[in-house]
């Protein structure tokens, strides 16, 4: 037996148990049942706690999988206030 670790979108890594080379490509995540593809790494080498673990998978994956947004991010600019060329009075108070 041996540990394979899966990457989901959703819900970060997965460990699996199971025959030594007998591994898929990609299983369905227990949890959301989306695809899941394999994560190839050193086996039986600890890199960190799990936390660690799923934020380096999820960075890794960012750089060939960037995540979607539906929106934009923050606080909408209000239409009527005129953007200003000049950074130095950009925080100033618009009349
Ligand atoms: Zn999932």
């Amino acid at each position: 037996m041996a540990t394979y670790e899966f990457l989901c979108r959703r819900d970060g890594v997965i460990a699996l148990r199971l025959p030594g080379g007998q591994a898929p490509a990609s299983i369905a995540c227990p949890t959301c049942e989306d695809p899941a593809r394999r994560l190839f790494g050193v086996p039986q080498v600890q890199r960190g706690d799990s936390r660690s673990r799923r934020v380096i998978a999820a960075t890794e994956a960012s750089a060939s999988e960037p995540a979607v947004v539906s929106a934009p991010l923050g606080r909408r600019r209000s239409p009527t206030r005129r953007p200003t060329a000049d950074p130095r009075t950009a925080m100033l108070p618009s009349p």
